[in-house]
């Protein structure tokens, strides 16, 4: 699988877009009006979640050119409710976006991952 270019259309077949139609099973952690939030496939630590605005947008650039205010702080507060509910503030989490080709982005639906359960080390560039 190769890594995607953040610009551009839409491409309503990705897989996350097939997630939020239920064409394809996830577990989900979180859900309300504006973001989705599931485990993900392949966790590179103990706690490793992704979480998903419900609208269509493939970036971050994307997601705060296009979205509404409203979706925007909606979005944000459910990727705080996640770290919330999942318990992770006192061992501390990692949230991470890529977006683009060099940042390895592999889905061209924006995602923020969301990591715990373990010493996660110093951040990498
Ligand atoms: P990216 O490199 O930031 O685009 O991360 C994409 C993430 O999506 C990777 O961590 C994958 O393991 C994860 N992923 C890909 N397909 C699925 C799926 O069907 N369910 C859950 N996670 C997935």
């Amino acid at each position: 699988m190769e890594a995607v270019d953040a610009r551009g259309p839409y491409d309503d077949e990705n897989i996350f877009a097939k997630i939020l139609r239920g064409e394809i099973p996830s577990t989900k952690v979180y859900e309300d009006e504006w973001s989705y939030a599931f485990e993900d496939i392949n966790p590179q630590a103990p706690t490793h979640v992704l979480v998903i605005p419900k609208g269509k947008y493939r970036s971050w650039v994307d997601f705060t050119e296009s979205a509404s205010a409203e979706e925007i702080a909606g979005f944000i507060r459910a990727v705080g409710a996640v770290a919330r509910e999942l318990g992770l503030e006192d061992d501390g989490y990692r949230l991470l976006v890529n977006a683009g080709k060099n940042a390895h982005q592999m889905v061209p639906h924006l995602h923020v991952h969301v990591f715990a359960g373990r010493p996660l080390g110093p951040m990498l560039a």
